[in-house]
């Protein structure tokens, strides 16, 4: 596999478009999503019937959304705080799936763009440390997009107890604020429905 073939698909530049740029993050979140999507034979979802959880909210997720249609949106996407490049992908009828994680020693880690990234978010990189920082980044994604499947990822079955679908609850008005708030998503306060955001100004004032 060559990495202008990569660069020209249209899913791989769907993913592009969407996340903006790309960086080994969104190059990595399109292999792991095609790497689960394959092991599922799943095709995108229509509705709620592909579960994706992710386990980091970084420039991977974007290429998961678009690759398998799990959206923040249709509640379909998982977002796990654990920091982790591990995408598990789950058929909503059965629970069962695919769990994709980033091998340990799937990159060597590379001092000079970790040292340039920080300086290019400090703001204190030059010129000619910003071009190398480019340089290094853009072969950092394209080394991903070529790189063996299995030499990037640990890829095993799995499955996992899914959350109840996305529920429809009817909205009532905030007695403070006066917005219409999901009634399941608000406080009593002595016998006053708030919504979060007044229940912890009321609270926070006492
Ligand atoms: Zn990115
Ligand atoms: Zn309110």
């Amino acid at each position: 596999m060559n990495v202008e073939e990569v660069l020209s698909r249209e899913d791989f530049k769907r993913c592009l478009e969407f996340h903006g740029h790309l960086c080994p993050g969104v190059s990595i979140g399109y292999r792991a999503a095609r790497a689960a999507m394959e092991h599922l034979a799943a095709r995108r979802a229509e509705d709620e019937e592909v579960v994706a959880v992710v386990e980091t909210d970084a420039c991977s997720a974007d290429a998961v959304q678009v690759l398998t249609g799990c959206t923040f949106g249709k509640g379909n996407l998982i977002y796990r705080d654990h920091g982790k490049m591990v995408l598990t992908l789950l058929s909503r009828k059965t629970g069962e799936g695919v769990r994709v994680a980033m091998r340990p020693d799937a990159f060597a880690p590379d001092p000079e763009h970790m040292a340039l990234i920080q300086k290019v978010t400090r703001g204190e990189a030059n010129e000619a440390e910003k071009a190398r920082f480019d340089q290094r980044h853009i072969q950092r994604s394209h080394d991903v997009l070529v790189m063996e499947t299995e030499a990037l990822f640990k890829i095993e079955p799995t499955r996992i107890d899914l959350p109840p679908q996305a529920q429809i609850a009817p909205s009532e008005l905030c007695a403070v604020c006066g917005e219409p708030t999901m009634a399941t998503k608000m406080e009593v306060v002595e016998g006053r429905k708030l919504c979060r955001d007044c229940f912890q100004k009321v609270t926070s004032s006492k």
